[in-house]
């Protein structure tokens, strides 16, 4: 009977498809009764000295692997933050860490913990429009030059607010750590791994932490108008993978094909176009619904209902490399090398594979299935290296709500939203030392603008900068969580 078939078929879809318009109208009118708490401003704060200040710390080339840089920076920050370097106590200063505690009034209270690195990448000085080590604050409104967006505006931004609040003898709720790693860049063991085990050792756990992340990020999805702030609650997981195929070397005059690097060649094309497989996690779906409460209807409507339209959300991210590698691992290969001179055909050819790894997910997953979609042996796979495992934090917590209304307060026209990093931070050492791990950046920012980092011509507005110091000053003066 195809008939009756058909009508029970056609009578489930509509089913489905009005309890996904109903699950919308009811998702996002419950939001919406929800109020959002907004905190006052200080509006005393002097900000005009700190793009100077900004500027001055970019000029102290603080590159992980150049110690020699780090005391001269320390004793700048010394002289311009008096106050902070006085009334804190420091912990670790055996180090070229530098952490301090600003002590609360609640000893019961787990504390906080405010982190960025002193570290900045190196810089390829020719080609930049303004010297990347100079103290460039230029007539557009930018301090120019590299770490004045990573990471040294945070850095500044947070020395700034709590030297301020120390000039108001504001003593905060809880106790307030800040560590300021020295070697994020690199990966290195002398920075945030270090204090984050000593931190461990002393028996000191955190009940919030925020390190740089997202930012206030306009164009973020092209259905939603109002920039959204992304909240890193996790970060992907990061390998280093070698690939080797071994054959039989010899003249390239007399060649034998396949040649170890045809085989290695044939293997990364097979990479490249059998993409890992898509699978929406639990922070995205968190995204997602964050969202749908202020996407067009008709955006909700699919993004509030993964549990039914999870294809069409995958064929919509999978068209952007950004919002792509939140479903699903990576894999790029990023070095090849075959023999040593134009006449020698390689007896082995070696290639790097860099593995993204979705939260949960290790890389032998990941090897284990491009080695059974590429059914060819001969070419071998190493793990070299393999990042922890990042846990996901919850965002159900009084931290996070802080976190959210101190966000809506700065940039009261944003959409907050949890999100997953792609990239790494110094967050992922903290996490042994705190469940409720934050990555966010306070800057509004588009594309164009976020391209400059680790790139020539980085550069941070005076206006994120004030909005930077106004945002830390606010999460520490209405700690309420
Ligand atoms: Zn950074």
């Amino acid at each position: 009977m195809i008939l009756p078939s058909f009508i029970v078929i056609l009578s489930i879809i509509v089913t489905l498809l009005s309890t996904a318009f109903i699950r919308t109208i009811i998702i996002r009118h419950t939001a919406a009764s929800k109020l959002q708490e907004s905190y006052e401003i200080p509006s005393d704060i002097p900000l005009e000295d700190a793009a100077e200040n900004l500027a001055e710390a970019v000029s102290f080339k603080t590159v992980a692997s150049e110690k020699e840089n780090f005391p001269p920076f320390h004793k700048f920050l010394s002289e311009h933050y008096p106050l902070v370097h006085s009334k804190l106590s420091r912990m670790y200063s055996d180090t070229d860490n530098l952490v301090f505690v600003y002590e609360g009034k609640d000893p019961s209270l787990p504390p906080a913990l405010l982190t960025a690195h002193q570290d900045v990448v190196p810089a390829d000085e020719g080609e930049w429009e303004h010297p990347p080590f100079e103290a460039v604050i230029d007539d557009d409104g930018y301090i120019y030059g590299r770490g004045s967006f990573d990471d040294k505006s945070s850095l500044i931004a947070i020395l700034e607010s709590v030297e301020y609040l120390l000039k108001q003898n504001f003593v905060p709720k809880r106790t307030w750590y800040i560590a300021f790693g020295c070697d994020e860049e690199t990966r290195g063991s002398d920075g945030a791994s270090l204090i984050a085990s000593r931190f461990e050792e002393d028996g000191i756990r955190f009940g919030f932490l925020l390190d740089e992340g997202g930012v206030v990020a306009k164009g973020f999805i092209g259905q939603i108008k109002a920039p959204i702030a992304v909240v890193g609650v996790c970060e992907k997981g990061n390998a280093h993978v070698s690939m080797e195929v071994s054959l039989i070397g010899g003249h390239s005059s007399t060649p034998k094909n396949p040649t170890s690097m045809g085989i290695l060649a044939k293997a990364v094309s097979q990479i490249e176009h059998h993409p890992q497989s898509p699978r929406l996690i639990a922070p995205v779906k968190q995204m997602l619904h964050h969202l749908g409460l202020h996407a067009p209807f008709s955006f909700a409507y699919i993004v509030l209902n993964s549990w039914l339209f999870a294809p069409i959300i995958i064929s919509i991210f999978k068209k952007n490399p950004t919002m792509n590698a939140l479903i699903r691992s990576t894999t790029t290969v990023t070095m090849v090398k075959g023999s040593e001179a134009a006449n020698i055909i390689p007896t082995t050819s070696y290639g790097i594979m860099n593995i993204r790894m979705l939260p949960g997910e290790k890389a032998a997953t990941v090897i284990d299935s491009i080695t059974k979609d590429l059914k060819d042996d001969r070419v071998r796979f190493t793990v070299e290296y393999e990042s922890p495992v990042s846990t996901v934090s919850p965002i159900d917590t009084k931290g996070f709500a802080h976190l959210k209304n101190t966000i809506s307060t700065i940039f009261p026209e944003c959409v907050v939203s949890p999100y997953v990093m792609t990239g790494g931070s110094d967050a992922l050492h903290y996490e042994k030392v705190c469940d409720n791990v934050y990555r966010f950046t306070p800057a509004l920012m588009d594309n164009s603008e976020l391209d400059r980092m680790h790139n020539t011509n980085e550069r941070f507005s005076k206006e994120n900068l004030s909005n930077a110091i106004l945002f830390y000053t606010t999460l520490i003066r209405n700690d309420s969580f």
